[in-house]
């Protein structure tokens, strides 16, 4: 169901306040054997931890936008059906999800990174151990922060699950630069992505099927992010069973 005041208002204030890294010690200011943090203990931190990993995460369900999946879609010169599946959207995780959620004839649907048949994103190449992103110059922001959780409206990135990534990150201003990049960009990822479900919403997008908001979305991307695409990304992908 749509709420009365359409999907958008699932995302009314997300706060502007910084964002805010969690779990990174600091060992260069530890001055004591009181001081030490689990950073010197366990061999899970590191300032490089995903050098020398399968991508495990690459197994998550990876949520993204619209505005993100079609960056994937051009960057790769594929359709965005081979990028994404639709997802119906969870009814009570509507307002902490880092996607808007597009009213559609068929539900209110969500966005997820494609997975092979293998389990983990379509995306990921595996190199003897060790997994490899074949889309990393255009990954979701979502991909860039793991092996943190991303929380929208805390505005915070904490530790994820050990059990999806062993990994834990040790502080170094490098981190935590290239961390509130990718959050700037996601800023105007969602803002551009809640003008883009505003303007289908008025077009009449609850009664329209997935295949046209495609198409509008890629057309409304375009014209504001100066994005081309070749003609042939214009035809629709056939690929059986990409829907759900
Ligand atoms: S985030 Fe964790 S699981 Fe993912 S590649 Fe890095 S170390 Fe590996
Ligand atoms: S896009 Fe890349 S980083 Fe993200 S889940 Fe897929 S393989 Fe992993």
């Amino acid at each position: 169901m749509v709420d009365a005041a359409g999907p958008t208002a699932f995302h009314p204030a997300v706060p502007r306040t910084p964002l805010v890294i969690l779990d990174t010690p600091d060992v260069a200011s530890l001055r004591g054997p009181a001081d030490l943090p689990r950073a010197r203990l366990d061999r899970y931190y590191s300032t490089e931890p995903c050098s020398n990993c399968a991508a495990s995460c690459c197994s998550a369900k990876v949520e993204l936008t619209t505005v993100e999946a079609l960056r994937v879609a051009h960057g790769l010169r594929i359709a965005v059906e081979a990028v994404v599946q639709r997802i119906d959207c969870p009814p009570n995780l509507a307002d902490r999800m880092a996607s808007v959620p597009i009213p559609l004839d068929d539900g209110l649907t969500v966005l997820r990174l494609r997975h092979s048949a293998a389990g983990a994103c379509v995306f990921l190449q595996r190199l003897l151990e060790q997994g490899r992103c074949a889309a990393h110059a255009h990954r979701p922001a979502l991909c860039h922060f793991f092996p943190f959780r991303f929380r929208v409206n805390e505005r915070t990135l904490s530790m994820g699950d050990p059990a999806v990534c062993p990994a834990r990150w040790v502080k170094s201003a490098a981190l935590e630069a290239a961390l509130r990049r990718v959050h700037a960009r996601w800023r105007r990822d969602f803002s551009d992505e809640k003008r883009l479900v505003r303007d289908w919403e008025r077009a009449g997008g609850a009664a329209r099927p997935w295949r046209e908001y495609a198409e509008f979305a890629a057309r409304w991307v375009e014209a504001r992010r100066k994005w081309t695409r070749p003609a042939w990304m214009l035809v629709p992908a056939t690929r059986a069973g990409w829907r759900k």
